[in-house]
């Protein structure tokens, strides 16, 4: 065996129904006292207990910052940079989805007047962007990514009890994209054992968490498995890198402009029929995972369980879109993916996909 792991070194901590006293502590461990808090006004709710909390500990919200916007638009990062230099914030804290995190990170990178600050992320949705050092930023219609160590969060503050306000379609849309990240990390182009180990677990955890929440959405047990296993596929997903899953949808995304957590689900299943035929370990994990006789059995089965979403068709992308997205996809799939892609196969994935037809 040879191969190269990198942990990426943050903390993590379950504070199930107090992530404001998870925060404090966070915040002071840092030995910091100014704090930016970013969340969207619809994520208020669930920020503002943190706020409260901080201020009782005789810590200063200096700044709080609501315009959060998917993708993070590059002005939209810019405008929370400048408030967090104004009014000197030294540690961010963002409580919200993968778009509210992200702007989190777009005011602690690098080329910021607070790089480098620590951020403290507390994760509403099973986005996963909290354990990776990977951000993201929107000029025009073109989205960027890149990674920088100063983006990875210091800590992340999980708490099932902000996740029992996620609208059901979001927690299935949400689940489905952090089961993309353990099934990508599969063969990711730098996949390695420890990858597979962790994604196998994360995969565990969202199959025993989804369907409770599905079946209860207040079910903060459910809800903590799969936090668990978005949080354990998105550190085996950052590690190992983007397999063909998510270059598929990062070109469907930018092409057509479709909802990221929806995008991910529907493509999930086809891409994971391609691939497990010529990926034995790969198999062999996820059926393990998933408890069921082949991999693809057990993504139909929680797929089934979830009312999962099924067309693309259904979120936007137009049917000539199809042959557009072809040659881009090609060229940016990885060359060790297991089945090799093809004009004809990645066209027949597509139509599947834009159509509903499950493999
Ligand atoms: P999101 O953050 O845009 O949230 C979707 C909607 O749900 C928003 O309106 C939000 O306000 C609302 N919401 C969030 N939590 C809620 C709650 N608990 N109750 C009620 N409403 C709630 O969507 P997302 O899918 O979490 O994140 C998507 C973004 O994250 C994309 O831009 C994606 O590229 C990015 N992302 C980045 C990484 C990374 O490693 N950098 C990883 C995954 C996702």
């Amino acid at each position: 065996m040879r191969f190269t792991h990198e942990s990426l070194a943050q903390r993590v901590v379950f504070a199930a129904g107090d992530a404001p006293a998870g925060v404090v502590a966070e915040v002071e461990a840092l030995g910091r006292s100014k704090v930016m808090l970013i969340a969207s006004v619809r994520e208020k709710a669930l920020a503002d207990p943190v706020e409260a909390a901080l201020a009782e500990a005789g810590l200063e919200v200096v700044v709080r910052h609501e315009e959060v916007v998917m993708h993070v638009p590059v002005e939209t990062a810019e405008r929370a940079r400048t408030a967090a230099a104004r009014a000197g914030a030294d540690v961010v804290v963002s409580v919200g989805g993968g778009s509210t995190t992200g702007l989190g990170k777009a005011v602690v990178m690098d080329g910021s007047p607070v790089a480098g600050i620590p951020l403290i992320a507390v994760p509403t949705t099973y986005a996963g962007s909290e354990a990776t050092n990977v951000w993201g930023l929107t000029k025009g219609e073109v989205k960027t990514t890149g990674v920088d160590p100063r983006v990875l969060p210091a800590s992340i503050v999980y708490d099932a009890r902000l996740l029992t306000s996620l609208p059901a379609d979001l927690t299935v849309a949400s689940g489905l994209n952090a089961l993309a990240h353990s099934v990508d990390a599969m063969w990711g182009p730098r996949a390695d054992p420890i990858d597979q180990a962790l994604a196998q677990e994360g995969i565990r955890g969202l199959a025993a968490g989804l369907p409770q929440v599905a079946a209860d959405s207040a079910s903060e047990e459910g809800i903590e498995q799969t936090l668990y296993g978005a949080y354990l596929s998105a550190v085996a997903f950052a590690s190992a890198g983007s397999g063909m899953h998510h270059k598929i949808c990062h070109v469907l995304g930018g092409m057509f402009n479709l909802p990221h957590a929806q995008t991910h689900a529907v493509v999930l299943p086809h891409v994971l029929a391609l691939n497990a035929p010529h990926a034995p370990e790969a198999e062999r994990r996820i059926a393990a995972a998933f408890g069921s006789a082949s991999a693809t059995e057990g993504l139909r089965a929680l797929r089934e369980q979830l009312d999962a979403p099924r067309a693309l068709k259904d979120y936007g992308m137009p049917e000539d879109g199809i042959a557009k997205a072809v040659e881009p996809i090609k060229a940016a799939v990885p060359a060790n993916n297991p089945t090799p892609v093809t004009d004809e196969n990645l066209t027949a994935l597509l139509e599947a996909a834009w159509n509903g037809d499950l493999p």
